[in-house]
């Protein structure tokens, strides 16, 4: 199934695409758009151009033969013996987010860190725009706890995001 995918600023540049025609280079941003989460895609021609050229009789065909004759995509069998493309390099074309999807806090819990903390955020004292911070944060391991869940107005709590990024 495609996915929403990233294009980086840096493909339209890159020493291998640069000099390839039109329709090489669209191909290739097609091919990611299909690409599962390790850059690989079924290798069918039918239903490559099925999906980038829906409305038209184009082809991929050539396309994919200059890709892969300079190297950009790899063609070969999957373990269960399909024909796959590879997207070599996947991972400098595209950065995968694979964090576990964060859990929502159950809104029991919400309530009960907000009516613990006053409604009001502990930085700065004000009752508007609540959010809940997590001490430890989600990304560090910190938990979905009362003990580690407090009360922050949504400006304190990004500029408190802000500083643990850097
Ligand atoms: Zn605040």
């Amino acid at each position: 199934m495609p996915r929403i995918r990233t294009v980086k600023p840096e493909m339209f540049s890159d020493e291998k695409l640069a000099p390839l025609a039109v329709i090489d280079r669209f191909v290739f941003v097609a091919l990611i758009s299909m690409a599962d989460d390790t850059g690989r895609i079924l290798d069918i021609l039918k239903v490559i151009d099925a999906y980038v050229f829906p409305m038209t009789s184009d082809s991929s065909e050539q396309a994919l033969e200059t890709l892969h004759r300079l190297g950009i995509i790899e063609r070969g069998l999957s373990s269960s013996g399909q024909r796959v493309i590879q997207i070599v390099n996947w991972l400098k074309h595209q950065r995968i987010d694979d964090r576990p999807p964060r859990p929502y806090i159950a809104s029991e819990l919400r309530a009960r860190i907000y009516e613990r903390d006053g409604y009001r955020c502990l930085t700065c004292g004000s009752i508007e725009r609540l959010s809940l911070d997590h001490i430890i944060p989600f990304s560090h391991g910190g938990q979905d706890t009362e003990e580690n869940l407090r009360t922050l107005c949504t400006p304190c709590n990004s500029r408190r995001g802000a500083r643990c990024e850097s």
